[in-house]
């Protein structure tokens, strides 16, 4: 898995790959762009100086048109003919009047007339002298019969187009008409054009223009190429489309300029708009790399998490199952501990039951031969009641004999059945039977003792869990250390009781003995706590008694006694009769 140091690596590398296409495409895209929006400009403005040409030099032919013919067809009128009619006098004043006429009915600038070789007649405006080289080339034109066509420009910078006729009698020329237009007028309308528009004559000379600071002087002083042929530079300003056309009639040629500025703010318009777009689309492009970087990132910390915790859940799996397995293993030695220890106990119980039965055998071998003897007295009668004839008496020792018998019979077989060996299995067993054959085998012990032992129990069946033997166990030892507290007493006395509880099954063996001292009570269930004689006891009953209870699921308590002895209570599980069907 890649590291998040070499992401950030590929994603910076990534980033400046495209930084520099970015930068390339966006220049290729401005330079495009920008060119496309200049020839768009230059389309448009070539389009409209083309318009404003096209309706200017309609407007300016229009003008002169409405004044070139006038000298021709004033030339014809008899009373301008007569103005130059040898011997008709002075004719100044009338020519002037003439003249002041026909400028005010024509709106000419001025109107005069003029001799052939020059000299002034008279002027409506008195603007014109009719001298000058201008003027000279203006009758040179009508001495040769054709219409006189000139522009004058005075010193008082004021310019007119003089269009001259030749005044003919009897086919001599005698006087020369000459119109002057104005070209204010026109020049004012152009003033309201933008592009800068003028008219250059046939010398090149800038006559009429809406830029003042132009007038009257050389075109090529103003005008110098630069760079392409449609580039001028005009006055020190860059100056596009030098449109022209010609005026022929005039041998004038009338010029459109467009200003070069709208080409170079359509140049930076597509340039920008482009540079704008091409951010646009950088921002774009990093938002997004922006984007799959962290993505990229958080797979990475997701995976590189996921890895942790599987290698957290593989180390603690391996750590369960190896405490898992140390854990059986230590189950396995725990069970085989428990095994060798109930076994350990079982020989324990049995040990102790052998000691109990020892500590017994005087009283039951007592309990054997006082029978014995009544027996043999017994058969002794029966032989004797027999060689007397006396039946009735014979059957009547024999019966006695036979019951005697049968409890030596129980007595042995309750014997019997106490020193086999206890199993270590727990199940349903009743009560009632186990505390008849414990009292069995102590009653010889009280009896030798002098101790009463009264049964307390209800005549309902009261069942429990546990083992036969081990239980018979507990009661043995239980009545015997009660038997041998009352040694001496003359009222000794043990009751047994049972009986079913809420919590359980409940036996009590009651004494009416010395009862047990308080600092001891705790310590007679210790193993090897006894205060009887060396040979008389071991103290292991009690501890033994308390762990068989733990194996039975019950428990072994100490009571104080209302005698003021010792009470043990005895706790037993309940069982149900469907258990004991079942064993
Ligand atoms: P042992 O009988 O071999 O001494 P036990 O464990 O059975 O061992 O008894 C321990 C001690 O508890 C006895 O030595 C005795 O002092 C005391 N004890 C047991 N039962 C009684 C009782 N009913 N009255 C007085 N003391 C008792």
């Amino acid at each position: 898995m890649a590291s998040g140091a070499s992401i950030r690596r590929n994603f910076l590398r990534t980033r400046l790959i495209v930084a520099c296409l970015v930068c390339v495409v966006s220049v290729v895209a401005i330079l495009a762009s920008a060119q496309w929006w200049r020839q768009r400009a230059e389309d448009q403005l070539q389009n409209k100086a083309a318009e404003t040409l096209a309706v200017q030099a309609e407007a300016l032919s229009g003008i002169l048109d409405k004044y070139r013919l006038l000298p021709p067809l004033l030339s014809r009128e008899a009373s301008v003919i007569a103005l130059f009619q040898p011997g008709a006098g002075d004719q100044k004043d009338a020519a002037r009047r003439k003249a002041i006429e026909i400028a005010g009915m024509s709106g000419a600038k001025d109107v005069a007339f003029l001799y052939p070789d020059g000299r002034l007649l008279a002027t409506a405006g008195e603007l014109f002298s009719g001298q000058g080289e201008e003027h000279k080339r203006l009758l040179e034109a009508v001495r040769q019969g054709r219409l006189g066509r000139q522009a004058i420009s005075l010193e008082s910078e004021q310019r007119a187009y003089a269009f001259a006729f030749g005044i003919r009698s009897d086919n001599q020329l005698i006087g020369v008409i000459a119109v002057y237009v104005d070209f204010d007028t026109v020049e004012a309308a152009w003033s309201l054009s933008t592009n800068p528009i003028f008219v250059t004559d046939n010398a090149g000379t800038v006559f009429l223009t809406n830029q003042p600071q132009w007038r009257l002087k050389p075109l090529d002083e103003l005008m110098s190429k630069a760079g392409s042929s449609a580039q001028v530079l005009v006055d020190g300003k860059f100056l596009h489309a030098d449109l022209t056309r010609d005026l022929p009639l005039l041998d004038w040629k009338l010029h459109v300029l467009s200003s070069e500025r709208s080409l170079v703010v359509a140049w930076w318009t597509g340039a920008a708009i482009a540079g704008l777009v091409g951010l646009l689309f950088a921002l774009i492009v990093f938002i997004f790399i922006q984007q799959r970087e962290t993505q990229h990132l958080r797979m990475r910390q997701d995976r590189a998490a996921a890895l942790r915790l599987e290698r957290l859940v593989r180390e603690r799996t391996k750590a369960l199952s190896e405490s898992n397995v140390s854990l059986s293993r230590e189950i396995d030695e725990r069970w085989q501990a428990e095994e060798q220890l109930r076994l350990t106990q079982a020989e324990l119980v049995q040990a102790t039951k052998l000691a109990t039965l020892g500590q017994m055998s005087a009283a039951l071998s007592h309990e054997f031969n006082q029978p014995l003897a009544a027996i043999r007295t017994y058969s002794e009668n029966a032989v004797r009641f027999l060689d007397s004839g006396r039946t009735r008496h014979v059957s009547d020792n024999l019966t006695r004999i036979n019951r005697l018998v049968d409890r030596m019979a129980s007595l042995s077989r309750s014997l019997l059945s106490f020193s086999r060996k206890p199993g270590t299995e727990v199940k349903a067993v009743a009560l009632a039977p186990i505390i008849d054959e414990a009292l069995m085998l102590v009653r010889p012990q009280a009896r030798k003792a002098g101790v009463s032992l009264v049964v307390n129990m209800k005549e309902e069946p009261l069942l429990v869990f546990g083992g036969q033997i081990r239980l018979s166990q507990v009661f043995v030892n239980l009545i015997n250390n009660a038997v041998d507290a009352l040694a001496g007493q003359t009222d000794g006395r043990v009751v047994i009781s049972a009986r079913q509880e809420a919590a359980g099954v409940i036996v009590r063996i009651e004494d009416n003995g010395p009862g047990i001292p308080p600092d001891q009570r705790e310590s007679i269930f210790e193993p090897f706590f006894t205060t009887k004689d060396v040979g008389a006891g071991i103290g292991i009953g009690l501890s033994i008694a308390s762990s068989i209870m733990g194996d039975f699921g019950g428990h072994l308590e100490l009571e104080e006694s209302s005698s003021g002895g010792a009470c043990f209570i005895v706790r037993l599980r309940p069982a149900a009769v469907t258990e004991i069907a079942a064993e």
